[in-house]
C-alpha cells in the first residue's frame, strides 16, 4: 500500500544548499518524491551553533511503514555527513548540522513510539516547517491539532524570519 507523507528537511553548515538538493535526489533513489517546495533561507532556533539554515518540504509516496521510513531519512542523513556543533566534547541537542531530515506528517496517522513521534512535535511552532509545508499542502489536516496547515501558519506565533531563497530541481 502506498502512503503520502511529508518531509522537512534543514541545514546550517557547509553547502547548505547543495546538501539539500543532494537529500532530495538520495530520496528519490529511494521514494517517489512527489512535490518540492521552495527552499527558504530562516533563522536559526535560538540557542543553535551556527548561523541561518535553509529549510525545505518534500511529499513524497512510499511503500515503506513510518519506522522503516525514519530509518531511510536518517541514512541520508549520515551520507551527508551529519555533523553537530560539538561544545564541550558533547553534541548538543539543537546543534548545527549539515542535514536534518523530519517526518513531518505519515498520511493522517498519529504515531507515538520511543523513536517516533508523528506528526512531528513543535510543527505548528516552526514557521520554517509551516511556511514550505502550506506552499505544498495548506488543507492538510494536523489530526491531533484539527486544523489546516494554512490555520497553524496564520496562527504561528514564532518570530524567525522565514525568507524566500531559491528553487530546488
Ligand atoms: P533531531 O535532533 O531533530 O534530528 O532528532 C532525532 C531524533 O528524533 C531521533 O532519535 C528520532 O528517533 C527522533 N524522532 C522522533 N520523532 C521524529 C520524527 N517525526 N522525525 C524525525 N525524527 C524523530
Amino acid at each position: 500500500m502506498m502512503h503520502q507523507a511529508y518531509i522537512g528537511l534543514g541545514a546550517n553548515l557547509g553547502d547548505r544548499f547543495q546538501q539539500c538538493q543532494q537529500a532530495i535526489d538520495l530520496l528519490r533513489t529511494h521514494a517517489v518524491v512527489t512535490a518540492v517546495a521552495p527552499c527558504y533561507e530562516t533563522d536559526p532556533i535560538p540557542g543553535t551553533e551556527g548561523g541561518a539554515f535553509l529549510n525545505g518540504v518534500l511529499k513524497i509516496a512510499t511503500d515503506k511503514a513510518p519506522e522503516p521510513l525514519l530509518l531511510l531519512l536518517q541514512e541520508v542523513e549520515i551520507q551527508l555527513g551529519r555533523e553537530r556543533a560539538m561544545r564541550r566534547k558533547r553534541a548538543i541537542r539543537w546543534g548545527a548540522r549539515t542535514m536534518d531530515l523530519d517526518l513531518l506528517f505519515f498520511d493522517e496517522k498519529v504515531i507515538r513510539t520511543r523513536n517516533l513521534v508523528v506528526p512531528h512535535p513543535e510543527l505548528e511552532k516552526r514557521r520554517f516547517v509551516l511556511q514550505p509545508l502550506a506552499d505544498l499542502a495548506p488543507d492538510l489536516l494536523h489530526p491531533t491539532l484539527q486544523k489546516t496547515v494554512k490555520q497553524l501558519l496564520v496562527e504561528c506565533s514564532d518570530p524567525g524570519q522565514v525568507v524566500y531563497f531559491g528553487k530546488f530541481t
